[in-house]
């Protein structure tokens, strides 16, 4: 029996090394990843649910890793967060961005792009003054650039996001609350803020077809958005069953597979022109 325990804590012992070292490899190609050009960015479409035609993309970063292949940002961001090293890849996002779309303005696509900002990025003093710059050196169009901020992280330093917020607003972003649903909304702060777009969290689209309480709550942000003059976008639609109560209930816009997948450049360049020319 005690031989059988030490080999149990020798198991654990391991295990938790093999965790430890591939951790500590995982943040050592991480700090190394910027400098290395390893970072893309996929765009996925915002389609208008009345005219069925793309009114914008998001951003969302990728990190193609010499051996792992695609990370996922959902286990990179939080790590890059920790690591101190958030505000360089959100500077690098928010500069990749605005020179795509100076470069689609300029082949005559004009769709706005979204940048998603991490709670880090927002309590930074520079923020605002930083994108200043950044808008200054690529030459981009605010007014086509909207920035997200999730739910959690605009209502825990609210008095802060009222304040940050005015300041983008006045520089001509749109401005979004991302996972909408998730957190704990003050309503009071969300008629303070002065933003243009709620976006409905994917949880509370996916069982939207199933009539339950998600779906329910689905249908009241939508209700509660408009009635706040603000534009409803529903994350994550995957069916057509979940976009045709979603346009009953008049969610302005969605995003989600059923219309595409997160794509490179060029592959979104191209669906939007094909989509267009149908
Ligand atoms: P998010 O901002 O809520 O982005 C939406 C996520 O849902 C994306 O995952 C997208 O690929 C996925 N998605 C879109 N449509 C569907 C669908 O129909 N079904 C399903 N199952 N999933 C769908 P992704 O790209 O893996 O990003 C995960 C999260 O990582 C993002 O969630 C965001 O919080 C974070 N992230 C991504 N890019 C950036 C970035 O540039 N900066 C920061 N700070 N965070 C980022
Ligand atoms: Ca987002
Ligand atoms: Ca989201
Ligand atoms: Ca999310």
């Amino acid at each position: 029996a005690q031989d059988k325990g030490r080999n149990t804590y020798q198991f654990y012992a391991q295990s938790m090394n093999v965790a430890l070292a591939e951790r500590l490899s995982l943040e050592s190609d991480l700090r190394k990843a910027l400098e290395r050009d390893e970072f893309l960015l996929y765009y996925q479409p915002q389609v208008d649910i009345r005219r069925w035609d793309v009114v914008g993309v998001e951003a969302l970063i990728r990190w193609r890793h010499p051996e792992r292949g695609m990370v996922s940002p959902a286990s990179f961001i939080p790590l890059a967060e920790e690591l101190g090293l958030i505000s360089a890849i959100g500077d690098w996002v928010l500069r990749t961005a605005c020179r795509q779309q100076v470069a689609w303005r300029a082949t005559g696509l004009d769709v706005s792009i979204a940048v998603n900002l991490s709670a880090v990025q927002f309590q930074q003093p520079s923020l605002t003054a930083h994108i200043a710059e950044v808008l200054q050196e690529t030459g981009a169009d605010p007014h086509k650039l909207e920035l997200e901020l999730t739910e959690s992280t605009a209502m825990q330093h609210a008095e802060n996001a009222v304040t940050i917020f005015h300041q983008l607003k006045a520089m001509g972003f749109r401005l979004s609350i991302d996972d909408f649903g998730t957190g704990y909304s003050s309503l009071a702060y969300l008629k303070r803020f002065p933003i243009d777009t709620v976006k409905i969290d994917r949880a509370f689209v996916k069982d939207l077809a199933s009539e339950s309480e998600h779906a329910a709550i689905a249908i009241a942000i939508i209700a509660m958005a408009h009635g706040l003059k603000l534009r409803v976008l529903a994350e994550g639609v995957e069916t057509q069953a979940q976009l045709d109560i979603l346009r009953e209930h008049r969610c302005d816009t969605i995003q989600g597979y059923f219309f595409s997948q997160p794509l490179p450049a060029e592959l979104i360049e191209q669906l939007i022109v094909n989509h267009r020319r149908r």
